[in-house]
């Protein structure tokens, strides 16, 4: 019994060939490639039974609020995944050829688990870079333009530690910033002068054919307004700091991340409009977008 990564067309291939019918699969991390990994062995219908194990409280911690989060976490019980949440694994213990192994969670509880799949997260390969003079912290910094330390140095993508929307620097390894930073990086590798507007946290589900998205901050912090709305099953959550709005999360209701995002970048006044934005989030965000864009021409 071996650990399982889940980064590379070779490890779903490595994860494929171990399946048997009826096998208990244990996923390390409640995070998005947890969560798709769980979701797709439930579709198998080969009778695999998932146990998703994650150290926070609640799953996809860095995508929705604990109230949020509930929602799709009971989506998934509904569908016989079981959450071990708030638990760290801490130890795995084989129990000889053929009968997979006993994982150890932080609290004293166990799993066992024929196939063990980490979805632990990304963390950018920079070590070889130690001694080249280039700066870095959690990945390779860069300013706006990807210029990294080193004059004529550039980095895009994953590995790349920069500016978010609103100057902080951090990583945000998903596709959309790696092509942004990319283009940013090749134009001015060619002699241009580009600056990437900074990456704005952005999520996008389909947990078995219920829509979840989050735009921007997920929690509120000091001076940051929340606004609510349950309806069914439809969950909506809207953080104002101020009159901006700075982060939207629905889940089971159609949102548009497009509109809602740029309405965060532009810091668009939109909070007198909460109430129509959470009941009706993709025509509101793209009225109040246009009326903004009209304002500005
Ligand atoms: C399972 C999974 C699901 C994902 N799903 C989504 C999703 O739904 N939406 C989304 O937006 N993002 C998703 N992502 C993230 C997305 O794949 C990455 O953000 C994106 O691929 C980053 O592009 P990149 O070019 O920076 O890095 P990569 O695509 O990782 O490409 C880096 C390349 O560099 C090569 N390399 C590494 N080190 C060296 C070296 N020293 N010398 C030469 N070559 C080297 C690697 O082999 C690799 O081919 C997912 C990621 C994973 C792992």
């Amino acid at each position: 019994m071996e650990v399982l990564a889940f980064t590379r067309l070779a490890d779903l291939r490595a994860l494929r060939a171990r399946l048997a019918d009826g096998c208990r699969v244990a996923v390390l991390g409640a995070g998005l490639i947890g969560m798709e990994l769980a979701e797709a062995l439930v579709h198998l219908g080969r009778g695999v039974r998932v146990t998703v194990i994650e150290q926070e409280r609640q799953v996809l911690p860095r995508s929705f609020d604990g109230r949020l989060a509930r929602e799709i976490a009971a989506l998934f019980e509904s569908r016989g995944v079981a959450l071990q949440l708030g638990r760290r694994a801490v130890a795995l213990e084989r129990a000889g050829a053929g009968a997979g192994a006993a994982l150890t969670l932080s609290d004293g509880g166990a799993v066992g688990a024929d196939l063990v799949v980490a979805c632990v997260g990304v963390r950018p390969r920079a070590g070889f870079l130690a001694g080249a003079g280039l700066a870095t912290a959690r990945g390779v910094l860069v300013d706006r333009r990807m210029a990294t330390s080193l004059p004529g140095v550039f980095a895009a993508g994953d590995v790349a530690e920069g500016p978010a929307a609103d100057g902080t620097p951090g990583l945000n390894p998903v596709l959309p910033t790696a092509a942004g930073q990319g283009r940013v990086a090749g134009a001015n590798m060619a002699g241009r002068s580009a600056e990437h507007e900074g990456w704005l946290p952005a999520n996008v589900f389909n947990f078995f054919g219920r829509v979840a998205m989050s735009v921007g901050a997920t929690e509120a912090g000091p001076g940051v307004t929340d606004f609510a709305r349950a309806e069914g099953a439809a969950r909506g959550r809207l953080l104002f700091a101020g009159a901006r709005l700075v982060g939207a999360s629905f889940v089971g209701v159609a949102a548009d991340p497009g509109a809602l995002g740029w309405l965060i970048r532009e810091g668009v006044p939109a909070r007198d409009h909460a109430e129509l934005l959470l009941a009706r989030p993709v025509e509101a965000a793209r009225w109040l977008a246009a009326r903004s864009q009209r304002a500005v021409a």
